[in-house]
């Protein structure tokens, strides 16, 4: 079944002004259930835009609809944060408490959930990127660059979302880091039915990992396929 259905999705930041910028231009867009797609293409061609119309972070024209909620009204939007969890670019940005336990109960404890279940998910999360307790007490900011990305993931996991929009999230790893990173992201699609959209410009991560490839180009659709036949076109 779909979980994310775009049907004519057209934004333009700063509309009616100078600095005008149609960033999306009738974009159809269908991902099912358990997917892993990945979108690529230059620089400038819309693909964070669109991460963010998924998120509920910006809001264009046209219909988008995900995971049941149609995002043209507001409290649907509002729904979507506990659904869909968005990693930037540098996530380790999105660290900000005393200890890398808070940290990762921060989102759990915005959606109100009883203690017991909030520990669960912490350390559940934890556990998954490989964060384990002896890490827990420490600041996020004594970590590694690599570890401070698992742990930003980590606070994302434990929103428990079915949805993952991902912006780079290995971009400035070394090697093995990304291979970490992206293993447990195609762990968390294949074995836990979570929905991935992965915004890349690594070809052999989009060629390992995405069942399906959108290409954007300034705005567009471009091109849409399994990685191999996008490939061959190349
Ligand atoms: P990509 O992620 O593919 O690099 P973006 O979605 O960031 O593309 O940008 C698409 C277009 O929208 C670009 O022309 C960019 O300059 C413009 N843009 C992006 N964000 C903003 C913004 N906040 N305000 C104005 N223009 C923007
Ligand atoms: P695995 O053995 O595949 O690592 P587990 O058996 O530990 O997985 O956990 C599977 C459970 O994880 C599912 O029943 C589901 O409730 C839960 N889950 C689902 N989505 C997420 C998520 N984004 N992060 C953490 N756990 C999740």
């Amino acid at each position: 079944s779909k979980i994310i259905e775009v049907e004519n999705l057209q934004l333009t930041y700063a509309p009616k002004t100078a600095m005008q910028r149609q960033a999306l231009q009738n974009i159809n867009l269908t991902v099912e259930r358990g997917e892993f797609r990945a979108i690529i293409g230059p620089q400038g061609s819309g693909k964070s835009t669109l991460l963010q119309v998924l998120a509920g972070l910006e809001e264009g024209v046209g219909r988008v609809v995900v995971d049941g909620l149609d995002l043209s009204l507001k409290k649907n939007r509002n729904l979507l944060w506990q659904r869909v969890g968005i990693i930037f670019q540098q996530p380790e940005r999105q660290l900000f408490e005393d200890n890398l336990y808070n940290d990762v109960a921060f989102g759990p404890k915005n959606m109100g959930l009883p203690a017991e279940e909030i520990e669960r998910r912490v350390k559940k999360a934890l556990q998954k990127v490989n964060l384990g307790e002896e890490y827990h007490h420490l600041s996020p900011f004594k970590l590694s660059g690599g570890q401070q990305r698992r742990a930003a993931i980590a606070g994302i996991l434990a929103m428990e979302p079915k949805i993952l929009l991902l912006d780079e999230p290995t971009a400035g790893l070394d090697p093995r880091g990304r291979q970490e990173i992206m293993d447990l992201f195609s762990h968390l699609c294949s074995n836990q039915g979570l929905t991935i959209i992965l915004v890349t410009h690594d070809m052999e991560e989009v060629a390992q990992r995405a069942d399906k490839v959108t290409v954007l180009n300034k705005g567009k659709v471009f091109m849409e396929g399994k990685p191999k036949e996008i490939f061959a076109r190349g």
